[in-house]
């Protein structure tokens, strides 16, 4: 999806760290309770140090629409992150990001126009009323209300299993996406075979399937996957074991089903850092998740040893747009009343997207945020 980021003034490009940081102090405190910055744990250290509040994308939505004074909320995050978080706040909070060209490429991969074509082309071959359309929460507000307005259902990493089985109960066959892997791996966790699954292309008529694999498929996934997580391969967790034999693997489940396979554990990244978190000082901790995540959390567990299993430096680098320039330049301008940057979902597709996120909560036993208008 095409977005476009003014460039921003001279004051914020050429400024040195120490304006920068000077700016940003000076803005919080002139905005004080009104303000509230939220940082996604992907996020750089020099940007992360600055957040109210740090978190997964629904944590954090959450979190704006649990804290009514806050009117402005600064997104530290990916342009779905705060599509959500528009979705679930008040109408007297605005939400900003930072940098619009900050946005997730998985998110991109499926956009509305390729989903709502997918819906017919599956209609015309299959009996639609038993095809429950799923999408996970790193998805645009368009797809999240396409979901709620079909009877289908948003899904976060860590209840995916429950709201796939859920799905279940309602019909007899599941589309989801964006991330054919988060499908994929939960499909398997809940004791389905790859027979059962089939990737659909939106680049090909009938997803690249023929009509019979169209019929007889439980889960049609959709041909997404994040950048970050899909490079970490087994050979990386191979070599971390014959590195630190008796090191224990932990991986995001947006990674190929063989990495999943072979780790350890599987979690979102708030299981992740719960896990890093509970392991006892001297343990050994491979983990595939995003670089920035994954430094943190060495950085604050000394005792322990965290290490990405991939070599290579992962970071994801439409989060990566995000940087102190940009939330200075955001900051001041809120300072002056000037909104930037201001990320507005239209009604119509706010009210269905809430309608998909409260079956999410309902089903998997959470309240949902109280909306004070
Ligand atoms: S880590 Fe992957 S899924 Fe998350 S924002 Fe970046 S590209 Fe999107």
């Amino acid at each position: 999806m095409l977005r476009l980021q003014a460039p921003l003034p001279d004051r914020y490009t050429l400024a040195t760290a120490d304006e920068l940081e000077s700016w940003i102090r000076a803005a919080k405190q002139a905005r004080g309770d009104e303000l509230l910055i939220l940082g996604h744990h992907y996020q750089r250290p020099e940007v992360i140090r600055w957040a109210d509040q740090r978190g997964d994308s629904f944590k954090l939505a959450q979190f704006a629409a649990d804290n009514h004074q806050a009117t402005d909320i600064v997104f530290c995050g990916v342009h779905f992150m705060a599509e959500s978080a528009d979705i679930l706040t008040a109408d007297h909070q605005r939400v900003v990001l930072p940098d619009l060209n900050a946005g997730c490429s998985m998110a991109d991969m499926a956009d509305i126009d390729q989903v709502e074509e997918a819906w017919e082309e599956i209609a015309a071959v299959t009996d639609i009323g038993r095809l429950v359309p799923i999408t996970y929460m790193n998805s645009s507000a368009a797809l999240k209300a396409f979901v709620g307005e079909h009877g289908g259902a948003v899904c976060t990493s860590s209840n995916a299993r429950a709201v796939l089985e859920w799905a279940f109960t309602k019909g007899d066959k599941v589309l989801f996406f964006p991330d054919q892997h988060l499908g994929r791996n939960t499909g398997h966790q809940m004791g389905y075979d790859e027979s059962h699954m089939r990737v659909w292309d939106p680049h090909h008529d009938l997803g690249g399937l023929d009509e019979r694999a169209v019929k007889e498929t439980t889960f049609l996934l959709w041909k997404g996957w994040c950048t970050v997580h899909q490079r970490f391969q087994t050979a990386h967790i191979e070599q971390f074991r014959a590195e630190h034999p008796g090191g224990e693997v932990i991986v995001h489940p947006e990674c190929r089903h063989d990495v999943v396979e072979i780790a350890d554990k599987v979690g979102s990244t708030e299981r992740i850092l719960e896990w890093v978190e509970a392991a006892p000082p001297g343990a050994v901790l491979g983990i595939g998740t995003e670089i920035h995540m994954v430094q943190r959390m060495a950085s604050e567990h000394p005792d322990k040893t965290v290490v990405s299993l991939d070599p290579l430096v992962c970071p994801c680098s439409t989060m990566f747009r995000i940087d102190e320039p940009h939330l200075a330049w955001c900051l001041e301008s809120l300072v002056r009343g000037e909104i930037v940057n201001q990320i507005v979902v239209p009604e119509a597709t706010a009210a269905w997207s809430r309608v998909a996120l409260e079956r999410m909560l309902e089903l998997t036993g959470q309240p949902a945020p109280a909306r004070v208008d």
